[in-house]
């Protein structure tokens, strides 16, 4: 399968292991991923968040409720909101999530957005598992006509002693743990360059200790809502 449905196979595996109930998908460009997951019976909150609306709104006809979804309605509740914003900004719409992914976004961050994300996504939303994946700048030799970045909106890519370190700074700092893995398998005597996507899963160290944070100042809204349905 093409590299992207690996990537959001590896997702929805996940959420069939951990059973999240919210799950928040930053940077979900025109909701695919959101529209896998709604498949899922554990989950009963979606939530995206990308800077372009546009984007979102491309498909986002398949998150409207269908006729069957009304005629046979299951015992679960699903709501599925869409949030036009910046992963750099707080918004009180993300807090209390189990899971929060981040597929092929940071690659996509300005310097100052990626220094302001790990305090917005660990710091701020603090869900209790945290996806996130990038390119492996170590697989380019791989792929042809790739001479500096994969895609031209790319404003890095990392080997994988770049992202670890970056990620293990970041879930020290934050008490998480982080394991690393990926999708994409090199070919056949090239296993040293690793996966073409690395991955790395972050799992919090602690119960939510968000009540101690609420009773600071509460944050003010920053995200436009785009979209919402209630199954
Ligand atoms: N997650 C999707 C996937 O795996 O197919 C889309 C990834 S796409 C390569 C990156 C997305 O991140 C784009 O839709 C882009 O608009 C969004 N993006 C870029 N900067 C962002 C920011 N600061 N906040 C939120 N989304 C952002």
């Amino acid at each position: 399968p093409p590299l992207y449905k690996q990537r959001y196979e590896f997702v929805k595996d996940l959420v069939r292991k951990y059973k999240p109930k919210k799950v928040a998908d930053l940077g979900c460009a025109d909701c695919t991923l959101l529209w896998m997951l709604k498949f899922c019976n554990c989950v009963e909150v979606l939530a995206g968040l990308d800077i372009c609306a546009a984007v979102m709104k491309e498909k986002m006809h398949r998150l409207t409720p269908l006729p069957a979804d009304y005629l046979e309605p299951s015992e679960r509740s699903l709501t599925v909101t869409l949030h036009q914003g910046s992963v750099a900004h707080k918004d009180p719409c993300m807090l209390g999530f189990d899971l929060v992914t981040c597929i092929e976004l940071i690659e996509h961050l300005q310097e100052s957005e990626l220094e302001k994300f790990p305090e917005v996504v660990f710091g701020f939303m603090a869900p209790s598992m945290v996806v996130i994946s990038t390119p492996n700048s170590e697989f380019n030799t791989l792929l042809p006509g790739v001479t500096v970045f994969r895609h031209p909106d790319h404003k890095f890519e990392w080997d994988r002693a770049q992202f670890q370190s970056w990620a293990q700074d970041t879930a020290q700092r934050y008490d998480y743990s982080v394991e690393f893995t990926g999708v994409g398998n090199p070919p056949t005597g090239m296993e040293d360059v690793g996966f073409c996507t690395q991955i790395g899963v972050f799992v919090r160290k602690y119960p939510q200790t968000r009540e101690l944070v609420q009773c600071e100042k509460p944050t003010e809204a920053a995200y436009k809502t785009v979209f919402k349905a209630v199954y």
